[in-house]
């Protein structure tokens, strides 16, 4: 039986068709992308729980902030008693786990955030999910979820010509990021196998999209390539990454927490695999296409290989069997379509991003 939803002016309305999720880092920008597609989707009631750090964003959110359906609450995953009083008054039916540490630049250069909330805040977060599911009446317990959001770099490098990645494959994860998001991916199997917490998992390949923050590749390249700065590319530019439009993304994100099975694991991915080099090249095309340099060059001439990152994967790549066979999802954004969309939304956005690309 669902819960009873939470409007986001405290009034409380019972929402016998929807579910109650809690969602954890919905200023992000895969959060929130999730937080648009489920708050709209007339099925769930969201709580988006966000401590707003560096890369959290509000206006992410305001075409649903004012919606009945959704709340908002700043508060850490690290403070266990803080997510079990946001649970508590919330009623939530299910968590979906998406708040981290995500820049792989950022990890190398400093662990230890991404050990502090990876790590250490997924498992708070799972003991104060756990003392709630405890907490809850027998007959909510079972259809209680965690459904944990990670990343298919735990899985480490597939090699030129490797096997995609499977449910099956072994971790073996290259940077600290990845490294701290295998831990949290052990610590939710461990506390499903444990303490019988109703878990789901998925491994998605790189996402890209709108309000992505200017330090990932493909924004990075979007605002050097605007305001017309040298682009640059780690090592030869022959890495490769499957890219999956974030807006497929949380679609499969709903999939996985409404039907994926408990103690399940998901890989999604986009069967796009593109090498960083094309990518560029192509972030060029259209930015030219769109607002051609005076000059009539091509911005390709802006691309600059720099020295590659330490321990740099070379190819990360995913089959989507599983979760396109028993789901029945697939991508339906293409490569070229969304990446169409993501310029075109980059350029309509400028106030967003460029004061955040000055601090790149
Ligand atoms: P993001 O960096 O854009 O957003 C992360 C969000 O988490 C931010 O809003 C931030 O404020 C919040 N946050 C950080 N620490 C927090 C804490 N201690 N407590 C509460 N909130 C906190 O990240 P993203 O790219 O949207 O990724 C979201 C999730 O999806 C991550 O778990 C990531 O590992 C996973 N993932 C990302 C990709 C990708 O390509 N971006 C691919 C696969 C999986």
């Amino acid at each position: 039986m669902p819960a009873i939803c939470a409007a986001a002016s405290g009034r409380w309305q019972l929402a016998e068709a929807r579910r109650t999720v809690l969602v954890t880092g919905g200023a992000g920008f895969i959060g929130s992308a999730v937080c648009r597609h489920l708050a709209s989707s007339g099925r769930w009631c969201v709580v988006n729980v966000d401590a707003l750090t560096y890369c959290g964003s509000l206006a992410a959110l305001d075409e649903i902030a004012e919606e009945d359906a959704y709340s908002f609450h700043r508060a850490d995953i690290r403070d266990e008693e803080a997510m079990l009083a946001i649970m508590r008054r919330e009623r939530i039916d299910a968590v979906m786990h998406l708040a981290a540490e995500t820049h792989v630049d950022r990890s190398i250069a400093r662990s230890a955030p991404f050990v502090e909330t990876n790590v250490l805040g997924t498992a708070r977060l799972l003991d104060a999910c756990l003392r709630y599911r405890d907490s809850l009446p027998v007959e909510l317990q079972a259809p209680f979820r965690f459904h944990h959001v990670s990343t298919d770099e735990v899985f480490g490098d597939a090699g030129a010509d490797g096997a995609a990645f499977s449910e099956t494959t072994p971790y073996a994860p290259s940077s600290p990021y990845a490294a701290s998001k295998a831990a949290s991916d052990h610590l939710v199997r461990a506390w499903h196998r444990t303490y019988g917490l109703p878990v789901v998992l998925s491994n998605s390949t790189n996402s890209y999209g709108p309000w992505q923050y200017p330090e990932k590749l493909i924004p990075l390249m979007i605002g050097h390539a605007i305001e017309e700065r040298p682009m640059p590319v780690y090592g030869d530019g022959g890495n490769v990454r499957d890219w999956l439009f974030v807006e497929d993304h949380a679609r499969a994100l709903e999939r996985v927490l409404a039907d994926g099975a408990v103690g399940e694991t998901y890989i999604v991915g986009a069967r796009s695999e593109r090498s960083n080099v094309e990518v560029v090249e192509r972030i060029c095309d259209l930015i030219d296409a769109r607002r051609p340099l005076g000059s009539g060059a091509s911005r390709r001439s802006l691309i600059a290989f720099v020295e590659d990152r330490p321990g740099h994967d070379r190819r990360y790549s995913a089959d989507p069997s599983k979760i396109e066979r028993e789901l029945g999802w697939r991508s339906e954004v293409g490569f070229e379509q969304g990446l169409a969309r993501t310029v075109d939304w980059y350029l309509a956005n400028e106030g967003w991003w460029r004061p955040l690309l000055q601090t790149q």
